[in-house]
C-alpha cells in the first residue's frame, strides 16, 4: 500500500497521468495542481488487467451496417441546427468515456444547466461489467436494463468499441476490429433509434494505430476517432480518425485552456474539445469542479455546442478521415 500511495506521489510530482480508463487519458502531460487529497489511494494504479473475456478468434459475423444512405435511418449528429454560413465559429465539445455510474451525477449537472450537447461513449458488450478491482476506484458500468431505461435520453451516446479491447492486438485481424465498432453502433441503434458515427478508441493513443484508422474508414460508417494527447490548441483537427482532444477533465490546465479559448479573437474556426471519465471525479473528489466546467461552458456566449456526433457532420466533408502515409 505505501508502495502505491508513494509511486502515486511520485507520479503526480512528475506531472505524469497516474489514471486511466484501462490505459487512457494516456498523456495527461500537466500536473494535477491538488494531489487527491482523500481519494482512494489505489485509485492512481494503471488498471492492468485488459477485459477477461478477450476473443480468441476473430468473430465471424459479419458487419451489416446500414449504408449510409438508407432511408429511414436516423444518424447521430445531423439536427445541430448550424448553419456553416463562412462566419468563423467557436466549436465546444464536451464527452466522457465508459457509462460508468458517476455518470448520473455528470447528467444530473448537466441538466441542470441545460446543457444537452454532450457526448458520452459506450461499450455495449460490457454492461453491467465491474473493473473496480482493476482500476482501484468505483468502476461499474450500467446494465443493459439501466441502459434501455433512458439515462441518456437526449445526449449523443457513441461508440467506445463493443468489448473496450485494445485494438493494436487485431489489427492483423481486420474483422474482429470491424465486428468490434459495428456490433456497438448496431446495439446503440437499438438502444437510441439513432445510428452512432463517431467513437472514442479505447484505450486511447496507445492502443491505436494508422491501419487502424484505415479499417475502420474502409469497413464502418464510424468516421470520426477521439484520441487521448491533450494539444492545448483549438485548431480544427487534420484527421478525423484520431482527433486529439484539447484537455482532459483531471488536467490543471482545463480551466486556464477554456478561458483562453473563450479570450482567443475568432479569425477563423476554432475547437475547444475537452474529455474525460466519471471515474476520475471519485479520484479526485473534484465534482465541483467538473460542475463549475459545465456551468461555464453552458453559460459561455459566442460559442457554439455540440456534441461530437455534430462535429462530425458539420466538418467531414472538408477534415478528411485520415491522410494517407506516403
Ligand atoms: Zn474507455
Amino acid at each position: 500500500m505505501f508502495k502505491k500511495v508513494f509511486a502515486v506521489m511520485l507520479a503526480l510530482l512528475l506531472g505524469m497521468s497516474v489514471f486511466s480508463c484501462n490505459t487512457e487519458p494516456a498523456a495527461t502531460t500537466d500536473k494535477p495542481t491538488e494531489a487527491p487529497s482523500d481519494a482512494p489511494t489505489e485509485a492512481t494504479e494503471e488498471p492492468t488487467e485488459a477485459p477477461t473475456e478477450a476473443p480468441t478468434e476473430a468473430p465471424t459475423e459479419a458487419p451489416t451496417e446500414p449504408a449510409t444512405t438508407e432511408a429511414g435511418t436516423v444518424y447521430a449528429g445531423m439536427d445541430s441546427g448550424i448553419v456553416r454560413d463562412g462566419t468563423p465559429k467557436k466549436y465546444i465539445c464536451l464527452c466522457f468515456d465508459d457509462t460508468t455510474k458517476q455518470d448520473l451525477k455528470i447528467i444530473e449537472m448537466c441538466k441542470k444547466y441545460n446543457y444537452y450537447d454532450v457526448t458520452f461513449f459506450t461499450s455495449t458488450g460490457l454492461y453491467g461489467a465491474d473493473w473496480t478491482a482493476g482500476v482501484g476506484v468505483s468502476h461499474v458500468r450500467f446494465t443493459k436494463k439501466e441502459m434501455q431505461s433512458g439515462i441518456y435520453d437526449g445526449f449523443d451516446l457513441a461508440v467506445h468499441t463493443y468489448h473496450h479491447y485494445p485494438l493494436d492486438q487485431y489489427e492483423k485481424t481486420p474483422k474482429t476490429v470491424i465486428s468490434e465498432v459495428t456490433k456497438d453502433q448496431k446495439n446503440i441503434y437499438a438502444l437510441t433509434g439513432v445510428y452512432p458515427v463517431v467513437m472514442a478508441w479505447p484505450g486511447g493513443d496507445p492502443n491505436v494505430t494508422r491501419g487502424l484508422m484505415k479499417i475502420v474508414a474502409e469497413n464502418t460508417s464510424v468516421g470520426l476517432g477521439r484520441g487521448t494527447t491533450s494539444t492545448h490548441k483549438f485548431d480544427l483537427p487534420k484527421e478525423m480518425l484520431w482527433l486529439q482532444p484539447t484537455a482532459e477533465i483531471s488536467e490543471a490546465t482545463v480551466f486556464s485552456d477554456l478561458q483562453r479559448f473563450l479570450d482567443a479573437e475568432c479569425t477563423e474556426d476554432m475547437l475547444f474539445f475537452c474529455w474525460g471519465h466519471g471515474y476520475e471525479l471519485d479520484i479526485y473528489n473534484s465534482y465541483g469542479k467538473l460542475e463549475n466546467l459545465i456551468k461555464t461552458i453552458a453559460e459561455a456566449e459566442g460559442v457554439e455546442r455540440v456534441t461530437v456526433s455534430e462535429f462530425y457532420q458539420l466538418f467531414k466533408n472538408e477534415i478528411p478521415a485520415y491522410i494517407p502515409e506516403d
